[in-house]
């Protein structure tokens, strides 16, 4: 029951991850080009949002940017999560 729990916390961050980044994508690799990297894309999207000041409220578009999350390293150089994330986008 404890080792359980401990798995489930151990989950916990990618879960998250899981339901704001909801589409799975597999990229190249930065140093070895293998297609073996899977990463969460979040799509971009645009959406409204109302505010209430004093008697009048205010409608104005906001853009939300979308973004990726590498959520394994590379099986065929041994590269970690952190390493591919930064060879990718950083
Ligand atoms: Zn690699």
């Amino acid at each position: 029951m404890i080792a359980a729990c401990a798995q489930v916390g151990g989950d916990y961050r990618e879960k998250v991850i899981r339901k704001v980044f909801n589409k799975e994508v597999l990229m190249h690799c930065p140093f070895c080009q293998d297609k073996g990297i899977l990463v969460l894309e979040k799509a971009g999207y645009k959406g409204f949002k109302t505010s209430r000041g004093s008697g009048r409220s205010n409608t104005f578009a906001v853009s939300v940017k979308g973004g990726y999350v590498v959520i394994t390293g590379c099986k065929k150089c041994g590269k970690t999560k952190t390493e591919v994330e930064k060879g990718l986008f950083g």
